[in-house]
């Protein structure tokens, strides 16, 4: 139940004055349903629009206000290309462009002939004026809308952020009096203002830099967003690692074993990580440990080894993987091993008849079959252990909270090992999951040859092709990548195509083709055959991405590689360097080439470090998505940034620790009740309320 005082925070936009079912709609597509969300709807600048006569008034970069007529349209040629609308000021044309605009939109906008009302930001390309999607294009009555100072709002079709501004006026005003949560000492210390003054000032903001992430209004935001978040995550470790956890200890039996049948001894970083993983399964707690690891630095062996642990103490293990070609490779490492221990491991993938997913379920259902490694068919309802005690999640990154719980609820207080291939920072890994333990194996295999990367223009292709000959002839086998085009999976698959060919018409059917597009098992196909040296080279989209292991494939091509970000960079590159041979990746880059591209590539070509290339892809991101929100388990912060706030995340870590610790029922300090709705924790506040 919702503090009463609380009550016009969560009352719909609607009861706003001058808000109709209409208007109420709009607010709702915005995401913005409630008053409290539209306080939370924040500016994204401030601009100074000014009047210009003429366009040549202005410079390039300023916000201007003018007017014209309207002489052309130019339609695209293709689709990448934008619309042309020119505007004749009586001095020079300004050519407006809309990308991906039908011609019903910019005629019924701009029709030939129109004068129009124009005001947006002057930008100058190919020594002509230009605007990109302006703001505002329409009557020019409207003059005086768009000049002086305004704050400006993300938006949806049929809002303005004039309006939008004045609801959120409105909005701000219905906000109750609240009653400090924060240690009164601490807040005056930072001299920051309260919740609602703080929400104030963030919409009133006079120049660009109120709107900087700061000012003390934002940094007050931020900090009881992240302690709100942080307080959220402590109380979920605290129930979750109260549900029945079990002491697992084995007696090293299987392990032993396993060891003297691998062809290698374990890297000092594998054995810390397992006496750390052992320590956690010991504990009579349920373990909740993420192990990081470069690519290639020896993660699933750690698994394995940990997986037999619990299996010497006579339960179930299972390994879950976000893409069937990474089950398969698991399998393909483990099953052998498993096999040679005496133990039956099974894979479960969607690709199963139901006959043999039948079986496989029965196997574990009874015991039988005492390791399952599998892809979401594997947490499936219907997919039950015997005694299930430990449970492996790859890639991690790939899986919802919810599947990885519908992993561990298979069994009684299930111990759990998440895995990454992309080092993830250390401030995002406080922010995504609070104050998780993390092993980390830093150290690669021994005698692992580092990786040389060259960055060359793509037009040196054909050289690159030739230099291809040296490589195959030392027997050694290549991979080709082809970067998204336009982020369509079909145009993506016409490049791969296209570089088959070409490859192929130099050397013959020693080279394969694997896309997103083809179905998994011809992908797998593909895969097999690469692995197995029938084919040599292999082009391909992103898909070999994860965890592909071909120890023999030694140089990478990965083609306008400034369109990738540096972390699935990192990754792709990851699939080479593999054994004791030396490796080579060529970074062919097209243009435009930008800068943050020209940092990308000198970085990788730079570095091979991993936690490096990682913290290096935040800082030029400039924050946001290091593993692409989504994906990171990331919650979707309003006002805080991980990457500018990560001392108030350590600060909010170490409060919601000592909190959760003292008084997680809130007793001594129950405001902080208030702050948890504020952010929606509804579901947080009632495990602490549980006990
Ligand atoms: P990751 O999953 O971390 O990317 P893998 O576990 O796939 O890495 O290991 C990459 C390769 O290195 C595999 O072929 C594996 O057998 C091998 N490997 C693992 N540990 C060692 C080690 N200590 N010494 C030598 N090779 C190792
Ligand atoms: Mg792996």
């Amino acid at each position: 139940m919702k503090p009463e005082i609380l009550t016009p925070c969560f009352a719909s936009v609607h009861t706003l004055p001058g808000i109709g079912p209409k208007t109420a709609q709009l607010f709702e597509r915005l995401g913005c349903p409630r008053i409290l969300d539209v306080c939370y709807h924040l500016p994204v600048k401030v601009v100074n629009r000014k009047w210009v006569q003429h366009v040549s008034q202005a410079q390039v970069g300023d916000q201007i206000t003018f007017e014209g007529v309207v002489t052309n349209h130019v339609p695209p040629k293709n689709p990448r290309q934008p619309f042309r609308v020119h505007i004749d000021d009586g001095d020079v044309t300004t050519e407006l462009s809309y990308f991906k605009a039908s011609r019903a939109f910019v005629t019924k906008l701009a029709p030939l002939g129109a004068r129009r009302l124009i005001s947006g930001r002057l930008e100058m390309y190919n020594n002509m004026y230009t605007m990109s999607h302006p703001d505002f294009v329409g009557e020019c009555d409207q003059r005086d809308r768009w000049l002086g100072g305004e704050v400006v709002y993300p938006l949806t079709a049929g809002l303005t952020s004039k309006n939008l501004g004045y609801t959120i006026q409105r909005a701000l005003a219905k906000l109750p009096p609240l009653p400090e949560w924060l240690d009164l000492s601490f807040v005056a210390k930072q001299g920051w203002p309260g919740w609602n003054e703080s929400l104030r000032r963030l919409h009133g903001p006079k120049t660009e830099s109120d709107l900087g992430p700061q000012t003390p209004a934002r940094l007050r935001l931020a900090y009881d967003e992240l302690l709100a978040s942080q307080i959220t995550l402590s109380l979920a470790r605290r129930h979750y690692q109260k549900g029945r956890g079990q002491s697992i200890v084995g007696d090293g039996r299987l392990r032993r074993a396993a060891l003297e049948r691998l062809p290698f001894s374990l890297t000092q970083a594998q054995v810390q990580a397992l006496d750390e993983i052992d320590r956690d399964m010991a504990a009579p707690e349920r373990m909740l440990r993420l192990l990081q690891g470069d690519v290639g630095s020896g993660k699933t062996v750690v698994a394995f080894l940990s997986m037999l642990t619990a299996l010497e103490a006579g339960h179930q293990a299972a390994l879950l993987a976000p893409t069937e070609i990474l089950a398969r490779q698991h399998f393909a490492t483990i099953e052998p091993l498993a096999r040679a221990l005496g133990l039956e491991a099974r894979l479960i993938t969607g690709h199963l008849t139901p006959k043999e997913k039948q079986a496989v379920k029965d196997a574990l259902a009874d015991g039988t079959v005492s390791i399952a490694i599998g892809t979401h068919a594997l947490i499936q309802v219907d997919v039950t252990f015997k005694d299930l005690a430990m449970a492996v999640i790859d890639e991690q990154h790939r899986f919802g909270v919810r599947q990885r719980l519908s992993l561990a609820e298979k069994g009684r207080g299930v111990d759990l090992l998440l895995m990454t291939a992309t080092p993830i920072p250390r401030t995002m890994v406080l922010a995504a999951y609070g104050d998780l333990a993390v092993s980390f194996l830093r150290e690669k295999p021994a005698g692992r040859k580092p990786i040389t990367t060259r960055v060359m223009p793509l037009d040196r292709l054909d050289e690159v092709a030739q230099g291809l000959e040296r490589i195959l002839a030392r027997g050694e086998r290549i991979y080709w990548v082809c970067p998204l085009v336009e982020e369509s999976e079909v145009l993506d698959f016409a490049a791969a195509q296209e570089r088959f060919l070409y490859l192929q018409a130099r050397f013959g059917n020693r080279v394969g083709l694997v896309h997103g597009q083809m179905p998994d098992l011809e992908r797998d196909a593909a895969m097999a055959q690469f692995r197995a040296g029938t084919l040599d080279i292999l082009v391909a989209t992103t898909v070999i991405e994860v965890g592909v292991d071909v120890p023999e494939a030694t140089t990478m091509v990965i083609e306008n590689a400034q369109q990738f970000g540096l972390s699935q960079l990192h990754q792709l590159r990851g699939r080479i360097g593999r054994s004791d041979l030396a490796s080579a990746c060529v970074l062919l880059y097209g243009q435009p080439l930008s800068d943050v591209g020209k940092a990308r590539l000198k970085i990788m070509r730079e570095t091979n470090d991993g936690f490096l290339i990682a913290e290096e892809d935040l800082r030029l991101r400039g924050g946001g998505d290091i593993l692409g929100t989504k994906q990171s388990g990331l919650p979707d912060f309003k006002f805080a940034d991980p990457f500018f706030h990560g001392d108030l995340l350590e600060t909010a870590a170490q409060q919601a620790q000592h909190l959760v610790a003292q008084d997680p029922g809130f007793t001594q300090n129950p405001h902080l009740k208030i702050l948890l709705h504020l952010f929606e924790k509804e579901q947080a506040l009632r495990q602490a309320m549980a006990g």
